[in-house]
């Protein structure tokens, strides 16, 4: 067999001889050290009974170390021009499915019911375009697939903010959102040199372990995401303010004061200090002032 797509020679072979040129718009660096990639499949847990949804395959340099490893991977793709290089670098593969789509259009479920029907073991697992990092992982937590938990390489402060914990700088909407979900935990930062070409921020890999219930209990799920993120809004600002000013015109001074004082929470503290289960209290506390 070849050797490994990810190694510098190799990925230029492939670039040259299908005349690649990369597209920013698309988020495309792609991975040339065959030692991060390792460490990115051991990092997601991948057995002979796993099956892998894996998004944006480029060259096909993750998607080639999956391969060797899971029972099936099924890969989104949205550059055509990539479609007849993976063709020819995955060949040796017979347990690949590409599909070419906008991973943000397509439909994951239908995807994981027809390509893993005897599979009870699932994963994602991507190097992802760095412009649509958060609407990707956003899809793939909040539409609640059977899926044990997401790997991916994306930019360093995001894999931060995603993994940060309350009283932080980092910590926000995201890190919520996220961790109502998930388990969030950096697995380890890594060099711009392992990219071709070398992306302009620094980057890291993120697990996520998707838990069996979200993290907290809430009366009703889009209100307290509402909720968080209107405390957001402005981070110099109390929550207070924030809620009064950007939750919405039913909520008035008053019932946010007083589900304040109900969740126990001083009105001066400032959004980015409560933790999802002080969230989760205060948003059933507005909600059942207001329904
Ligand atoms: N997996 C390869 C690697 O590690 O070398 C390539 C990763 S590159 C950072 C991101 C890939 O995602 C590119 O192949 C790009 O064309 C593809 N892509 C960008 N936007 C996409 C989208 N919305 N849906 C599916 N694929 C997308």
């Amino acid at each position: 067999m070849d050797k490994d797509i990810a190694t510098p020679i190799r990925t230029k072979e492939i670039l040259t001889k299908f005349g690649f040129q990369f597209k920013k718009s698309l988020g495309q660096n792609f991975l040339i050290d065959t030692n991060i990639l390792r460490n990115i499949v051991e990092a997601a847990s991948i057995t002979e009974d796993t099956g892998v949804i894996e998004v944006g395959p480029g060259i096909g340099a993750l998607t080639e170390q999956v391969a060797k490893k899971a029972k099936k991977v099924v890969s989104f793709e949205i550059d055509q021009r990539l479609l007849p290089v993976l063709d020819e670098t995955l060949a040796p593969y017979s347990n690949v499915s590409i599909i070419h789509s906008d991973v943000l259009k397509a439909d994951l479920r239908l995807a994981i019911e027809d390509n893993f029907k005897d599979i009870t073991d699932i994963m994602v697992v991507a190097n992802l375009p760095y412009y649509v990092t958060t609407p990707i992982l956003m899809k793939f937590l909040e539409e609640k697939l059977p899926v044990r938990g997401i790997v991916v390489m994306i930019q360093a402060e995001v894999a931060d903010r995603i993994s940060a914990k309350p009283g932080t700088k980092e910590y926000g909407a995201l890190s919520i959102a996220a961790q109502y979900y998930a388990k969030a935990e950096k697995v380890m930062t890594v060099p711009g040199s392992v990219f071709i070409p070398q992306p302009r921020v620094d980057s890291a890999v993120l697990r996520l372990t998707i838990r069996d219930e979200p993290a907290v209990s809430v009366i009703d799920e889009p209100y307290f995401f509402k909720v968080f993120h209107a405390s957001f809004a402005n981070r110099r600002k109390t929550i207070l303010n924030n809620l009064v000013h950007n939750l919405g015109p039913k909520e008035k001074k008053p019932e946010i004061e007083a589900a304040l004082a109900e969740a126990d929470v001083d009105p001066q503290r400032r959004g980015e200090t409560l933790s999802l289960e002080e969230f989760a209290i205060l948003s059933d506390a507005l909600y059942k002032r207001l329904h």
